[in-house]
């Protein structure tokens, strides 16, 4: 995890190392606050560049639940190195009774086609019980 930065050709500071190592801590997607209860000092500016940087880079992505602050996970290894190329095969849930956000994995992701209209990128959102709370 840690040749992540190298591999898609960012720069390694302690900073967004740090930042990195946060996303590694959850298994779920987390929102900004999170990260920044987190971290043991920050700049805000940098640590929205950082954001940025890691967006734009394939390394997290963003997750935006109509009512929620946007929420960020770890993207899958082989995401596109452009905010538009991000391409997951995985859906976003979140649990109603935690209010955790995951990415699930789906064995199939469905293919959509909309006849004249050229699809960049298909987000599907669930929400209902996940399995943590389920058992
Ligand atoms: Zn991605
Ligand atoms: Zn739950
Ligand atoms: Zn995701």
């Amino acid at each position: 995890m840690n040749n992540l930065l190298k591999n898609k050709k960012i720069s390694e500071t302690p900073f967004r190392l740090e930042v990195l190592s946060i996303f590694n801590n959850y298994k779920n997607a987390i929102p900004l606050s999170v990260i920044e209860k987190d971290l043991k000092s920050y700049n805000r500016i940098t640590l929205y560049r950082t954001i940025k940087v890691f967006l734009g880079k394939g390394i997290i992505h963003e997750i935006t639940i109509s009512g929620e602050d946007s929420n960020y996970a770890i993207c899958e290894e082989d995401c596109g190195t452009n905010t538009h190329t991000h391409n997951h095969n995985h859906i976003h849930f979140k649990c109603n009774n935690c209010g955790i956000i995951t990415c699930v994995e789906l064995e199939k992701y469905p293919k959509i086609s909309l006849p004249n209209y050229k699809i960049n990128q298909l987000e599907i959102q669930a929400s209902g019980v996940c399995s943590t709370c389920n058992q």
